[in-house]
């Protein structure tokens, strides 16, 4: 185990400061406290590949426990689809692992370079939300590191109190030290996707309706084009292809090197963007056409370009990243796109999702039924807080709530009334253990 004087960051580079310490356990039986010196009085927070928008991966002037090198497959049985691992093996290793014998992992993120013990953390959701639930759904087991010492086997059945405090438990309750996951079966690496354009939101919410025979869905939103000229959509769904099981390699797009940052506030600016979201919403459909796509390509489009929040520029992003309730979900998301496509506060990238009612095991998961938005705001400063200061009353009067995961700012009061059982989660937090986000949430920072 050592030390590093690595700064630990958020991907959003948002400036949270940096953390006093960090350790890297190459085993699962290094992991422990610090004692008798540097670190014994300070928390811990778990970090995986720090593929978070907000400051739930963050521990400003206290310990980090990183998990790249707990990154060993443990066990894999292709017969039954039963896969466990150490919790630093990244979703990418997972699916190069998986894919060949025919099963894929049933929710994956927007990007694969996550690891599983981050997965878990925030109990991912991906484009199938709708059908497949978050990632906790299919978690079997998991074994959890506390401070005390203890390796606790957590399952439905067995602490399960701790196992639903763990899942989507923002690396709070301890060290996720491996995961054993259920996979889904699949006869090819490829999907069968389809574009299709959309003009307002009562005929991207009716597409979205009539595509059942998708189970993955997104609609990317052209959010600089004012809301008086009527929303521009793309809706892209997308089903697992049948066929001979593909190579794992074929038709993968390559990912493109790192220019970004010699040239972000350049290249990725309210101008720019508005003319790419002309090219994209008139050039991308194929008539609705199913196409074939490599599942890198439907499923993380963004990994294609390395370090892609460099391209936000040096004062970083702000992710808004909100549920709506269905039943007020649409005019409630009209009244959020028609704030945000205001001239000077635009995001610059916008998503929506609707989400389906399959339940979560995790006491604090985001994952339920409703409509999801993600805008990402380039910070401009105080600007930028009071458009979201502004969205969060559209939010809060709608009964709607915030992904922690995407979070930068939430305020406590928000925080408590979207997930009201933050109490009983508080009582399964590991005493060593904090972060960022929780110190401001829970008003102990
Ligand atoms: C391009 C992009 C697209 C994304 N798309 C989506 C999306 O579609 N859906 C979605 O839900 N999210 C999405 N995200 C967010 C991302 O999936 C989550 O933030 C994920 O948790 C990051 O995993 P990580 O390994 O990088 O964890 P980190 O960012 O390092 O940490 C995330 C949290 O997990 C905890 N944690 C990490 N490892 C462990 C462990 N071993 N034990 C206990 N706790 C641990 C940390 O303490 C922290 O609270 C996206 C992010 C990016 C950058």
């Amino acid at each position: 185990m050592s030390a590093t004087a690595r700064q630990y960051q958020s991907w959003s580079r948002l400036p949270f400061g940096a953390s006093a310490f960090a350790l890297v356990p190459a085993r699962a039986d290094e992991v422990r406290r610090p004692s008798g010196g540097d670190g014994s009085g300070q928390s811990l927070l778990p970090f995986g590949r720090g593929r978070t928008y907000g400051d739930t991966c963050v521990n400003p002037g206290h310990g980090i426990l990183d998990t790249r090198r707990l990154d060993r497959m443990l066990e894999f049985d292709a017969e039954r689809g039963i896969v466990s691992c150490e919790s630093g093996v990244s979703l990418a290793s997972l699916l190069a692992l998986v894919v060949p014998h025919g099963w894929f992992v049933p929710v994956c993120p927007g990007t694969k370079h996550v690891s599983i013990g981050g997965a878990v953390a925030h109990d991912v959701h991906g484009k199938n939300q709708r059908e497949a639930g978050t990632f906790g759904c299919h978690v079997e087991r998991l074994v959890l590191w506390r401070s005390d010492g203890q390796r606790l086997d957590c399952a439905r059945d067995e602490n399960a109190e701790l196992f639903a405090a763990t899942i989507g438990g923002l690396g709070l309750t301890g060290l996720i030290l491996s995961v054993e996951l259920r996979l889904q079966r699949v006869t090819s690496a490829q999907f069968d996707v389809q574009r299709v354009r959309c003009t307002g939101l009562d005929d991207l919410l009716a597409c979205e309706t009539d595509g059942e025979d998708f189970a993955y869905s997104v609609a990317w939103i052209d959010s600089l084009r004012p809301a008086r000229a009527g929303l521009r959509c793309i809706l892209m769904r997308g089903r697992h292809a049948s066929g001979p099981l593909g190579s794992l390699t074929a038709g993968r797009p390559r990912a493109r090197g790192g220019p970004q940052r010699w040239a972000p506030a350049a290249l990725f600016n309210r101008t720019t963007v508005r003319v790419f979201n002309r090219f994209y919403y008139r050039q991308r459909t194929h008539g609705g056409r199913l196409r074939r796509q490599h599942f890198d390509a439907f499923l993380f489009p963004q990994d294609t370009l390395h370090d892609s929040n460099h391209l936000y520029g040096t004062r970083g992003v702000y992710a808004y990243h909100c549920l709506l309730p269905l039943a007020v979900a649409r005019d409630a998301a009209a009244e959020l796109l028609e704030r945000v496509s205001r001239r000077g506060d635009e995001s610059l990238v916008t998503v929506l999702k609707v989400f389906g009612d399959r339940r979560s095991p995790g006491i604090l998961s985001f994952g339920r039924a409703g409509l999801s938005l993600v805008c990402g705001f380039p910070n401009q400063g105080e600007r930028t807080l009071r458009l979201m200061g502004e969205l969060d009353a559209i939010v809060r009067a709608a009964g709607g709530m915030l992904y922690p995961a995407k979070d930068a700012r939430l305020p406590a009061a928000m925080f408590r009334t979207s997930f009201p059982a933050w109490e009983s989660f508080a009582q399964h937090v590991d005493p060593h253990f904090s972060s960022s986000f929780w110190r401001r949430v829970t008003g102990t920072g």
